[in-house]
């Protein structure tokens, strides 16, 4: 894959944010490297989505500076470089504030693992990261300190929002999609009730099984 093929990928991804009702105005982001490399595409800053193209993704080194593109990059570029360079399998990056797992993030609650499909995807509970300003590396910072102990590829940053990862940048908008789903379908199961745990052991097994037999191998 070229740094053209990429920069087309990140900017396509974007109208699943759009698609999916994650977005309002343009706060949120996609960006994505290619496996191993030292440079990453990401949105540049405050674009609405329909004027993105190809040509105005930015590609940053993994300090977050610049190296092509006209455009300044995302303000939340130095969150996304931290995760790479942390996390080496990592080659997908989505932030957004979505609203329900928004929701849970400002009260520093995680969602508890209720759904089959929570387990699947994620493992187990989507945890909550500490409270941190934009700007430095304290974004970064938190995401690969929660994530680094869990299963899941997502997590809530305290009264903020979501930050994803996936081993592709499709990976990590398709956990933002589903961090979402089930945000909601909890929010509501809770107004109705206490939703019941999954049994540790069931949910081992239900992620096993998600993660090394289900779908199409290829297309994964
Ligand atoms: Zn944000």
């Amino acid at each position: 894959m070229t740094d053209e093929e990429l920069r087309e990928i990140v900017c396509r991804l974007h109208t699943e944010l759009v698609r999916n009702d994650l977005v309002a105005w343009t706060a949120g982001n996609v960006s994505g490297r290619l496996p191993g490399g030292d440079r990453f595409a990401i949105k540049p800053s405050g674009v609405s989505y329909d004027d993105l193209t190809p040509e105005s993704i930015v590609v940053c080194d993994l300090d977050g500076n610049r190296v092509e593109g006209e455009l300044s990059p995302s303000s939340d570029t130095a969150a996304h470089a931290y995760v790479y360079r942390h996390m080496p399998d990592v080659n997908g990056v989505v932030h957004t504030h979505s609203t329900y797992a928004s929701a849970w993030a400002a009260r520093g609650e995680p969602i508890p693992c209720v759904l089959t499909a929570m387990a699947d995807e994620f493992g187990g509970e989507i945890p909550v990261g500490p409270f941190a300003l934009i700007g430095g590396e304290d974004i970064g910072r938190g995401v690969v300190d929660t994530l680094k102990g869990h299963r899941s590829t997502a997590v809530l940053m305290r009264n903020h929002g979501v930050f994803t990862v996936g081993d592709s940048p499709k990976a990590a908008v398709k956990a933002a999609v589903m961090c979402e789903d089930v945000a909601r379908t909890v929010h509501v199961s809770r107004q109705l009730g206490e939703p019941l745990p999954i049994a540790q052991a069931d949910v081992d097994s239900l992620y096993d099984r998600y993660q090394n037999v289900y779908g199409q191998r290829s297309a994964r």
